[in-house]
C-alpha cells in the first residue's frame, strides 16, 4: 500500500482547494460590495461637495470669527495661530475639535475622482495611476461628425494598450479632475511617478492623479488612493456581514465591475478585451457568480445572438454594407431627438416617438416638446368634454411620455451647467512654464 503524496511546491491537490477558498471569499467580497457600490458613490460625491462649501466658508470667515457650514458652527482660529499658513483650519463649536479644512476638502476630492474612475471603468490601480491629460482622446465619426470620447489606457500588467468607450458620466469626472490640477496659465503640471513593477522614477508626465503636498504636486501612490478611499468608508458607515466596518481595495472595483457587466449581458469575451486579460479564465475569476449561472447566461446570450443573426453575417464587411451601417445615425433623427433603436431593426412602436423609452430628447427640441404636452392637455379636456371617453386613456399615455421627455431634457441642461470646458491641453515644463510660451520666447 502505498503513502498518499504529501503537497510539494504550492502544487497539487492543497494548492487547488487553497485557490478554490480564495477564490470563494473573493466571490463574497464581490457579492457583499456590489449592492452598496452606489451608496458609497452618492456619499463620496455628497462628501466632497460638503467639504468645498465647509473651506469656502471657511475661507471667507475672518480670522477668530464664527461662521455657519449646514447646521454646524465652526470658528476660525485667531490670527497667527494656523499650525501652518498655506492650511485653512477650523475649530467646531460644540466639540472644539481642530480640523485641517484644506486636507479634508483634498482628500475628499480625490476620494471620488478615484471611486468614480475605478467603478466606470475597471482599471487597475496602478493603471489609474499612470492616466494622464493625453490618455483622453477621441473619434469622429465619418457620417454625422459626432465625437466619441475614449481613454487610452498604457500598458502596466500587460504590453498591450486598449482604449475604453468614456460615457457622459466619466467624461464630467475628468474634466473636473483636470479642472483641478490645472494651473492659473491652463498647463497640466508635470511630476514623477515611482513605477513599484520597474522599480524606477518614470519622466515627468501630466498625471491626473497628484496632490498638492507641502506646497509641491506629488504624483498619488497606491497606498494614497487606498487612504483617501478609507477616509470615505469610514463617512458611510457600511459594514460587512459580522458587521465590522466595510473595507475596500481598488482591486475591488475591478471586480465588481466585471461582475456587473456580465451579469447586465456583455459577453464575457469583450468583458476581457476590455478589462485587458490575457486569457478569458482570469475575466471569469473576477465575476462573483457561479459556474453554472455563467454557462447557462452564455449560452442563452450565444442562443439570442445566433438567432437575431444568421450566420452568413459572421464575415468582413462590404463597402456597401459598411457606409450603410454608418448612415444609420443620420437616419435616427427624429423631430424631437433621436431614435436609440438597433441598427437594421424596424421601429415597432409605430413611430409614437413621445412615447417610446428608445427616445433621447434634443434639449434643443425643448419647446417643440413644450407645445405637445400643451395640445395634448388641450385635446384631453376636450374628449373629456365631448364624451370621447375611449381617447382618453391613449392621450394620458401620450402625456405621461411627453412630460418625461420634458423631465429628461432638464435633467440634461441642468447637468451641462455644471459641466466645464476644457480646452486644449498644453505642457508645462519643471518649473511650472508653459513650454509653448518658452519656446515662442527663445
Ligand atoms: S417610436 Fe421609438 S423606436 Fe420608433 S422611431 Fe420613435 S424613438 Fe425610434
Amino acid at each position: 500500500m502505498g503513502r498518499a503524496v504529501p503537497d510539494q511546491g504550492g502544487r497539487g491537490p492543497c494548492a487547488k482547494k487553497e485557490q478554490q477558498a480564495t477564490k470563494a471569499r473573493m466571490d463574497q467580497r464581490t457579492r457583499e460590495r456590489l449592492p452598496v457600490l452606489p451608496v458609497l458613490q452618492r456619499i463620496a460625491a455628497e462628501r466632497r461637495k460638503s467639504m468645498a462649501a465647509l473651506l469656502e466658508g471657511a475661507r471667507n470667515a475672518p480670522p477668530g470669527q464664527a461662521f455657519e457650514c449646514g447646521d454646524d458652527v465652526f470658528r476660525r482660529p485667531a490670527p497667527g495661530t494656523d499650525k501652518q499658513h498655506a492650511m485653512v483650519w477650523a475649530e467646531h463649536a460644540a466639540t472644539g475639535l481642530r480640523r485641517n479644512l484644506t486636507r479634508e476638502e483634498r482628500d475628499s476630492f480625490w476620494a471620488w475622482a478615484a471611486i468614480e474612475v475605478l467603478s466606470r471603468t475597471g482599471i487597475r490601480v496602478e493603471e489609474l495611476l499612470e492616466l494622464t491629460h493625453q490618455a483622453i482622446t477621441s473619434y469622429r465619426l465619418p457620417s454625422t461628425g459626432e465625437l466619441v470620447p475614449l481613454l487610452q489606457i498604457v500598458p502596466s500588467k500587460t504590453d498591450s494598450e486598449r482604449l475604453l468607450l468614456v460615457d457622459p458620466e466619466l467624461a464630467d469626472v475628468l474634466s473636473t479632475i483636470i479642472c483641478r490640477i490645472r494651473m492659473p496659465d491652463g498647463t497640466v503640471p508635470l511630476v514623477p511617478a515611482y513605477d513599484s513593477y520597474e522599480l524606477t522614477w518614470t519622466p515627468p508626465m501630466g498625471l491626473l492623479f497628484q496632490r498638492t503636498v507641502a506646497g509641491q504636486n506629488r504624483a498619488f501612490t497606491a497606498a494614497g488612493i487606498r487612504e483617501v478611499i478609507k477616509q470615505t468608508l469610514e463617512a458611510t458607515g457600511l459594514t460587512d456581514a459580522t458587521g465590522d466596518p466595510l473595507h475596500f481595495t481598488p482591486h475591488d472595483f475591478r471586480r465588481i465591475f466585471v461582475t456587473d457587466a456580465i451579469i447586465n449581458g456583455l459577453p464575457p469575451h469583450i468583458a476581457q478585451v476590455i478589462c485587458g486579460h490575457k486569457k478569458i479564465d482570469t475575466t471569469m475569476g473576477y465575476k462573483a457568480t457561479y459556474p453554472t449561472e455563467a454557462i447557462e447566461a452564455h449560452r442563452a446570450f450565444i442562443a439570442r445572438r445566433r438567432a437575431a443573426r444568421p450566420s452568413e453575417e459572421y464575415r468582413t464587411p462590404t463597402d456597401e454594407e459598411w457606409d450603410a451601417f454608418l448612415a444609420q445615425f443620420e437616419k435616427r433623427k427624429v423631430s424631437v431627438g433621436t431614435c436609440a433603436r438597433a441598427f437594421n431593426t424596424p421601429c415597432i412602436h409605430e413611430h409614437a416617438c413621445v412615447r417610446c423609452s428608445l427616445l433621447r430628447p434634443d434639449p434643443a427640441q425643448r419647446h417643440r416638446l413644450i407645445e405637445i404636452r400643451d395640445n395634448l392637455e388641450a385635446r384631453i379636456i376636450e374628449a373629456k368634454r365631448e364624451g370621447w371617453l375611449g381617447e382618453v386613456e391613449g392621450l394620458r399615455v401620450s402625456l405621461a411620455g411627453a412630460k418625461d421627455k420634458i423631465t429628461q431634457i432638464d435633467q440634461t441642461l441642468a447637468h451641462q451647467a455644471e459641466a466645464v470646458e476644457l480646452g486644449m491641453p498644453q505642457f508645462a515644463d519643471l518649473a511650472g512654464r508653459s513650454i509653448t510660451t518658452a519656446r515662442t520666447q527663445t
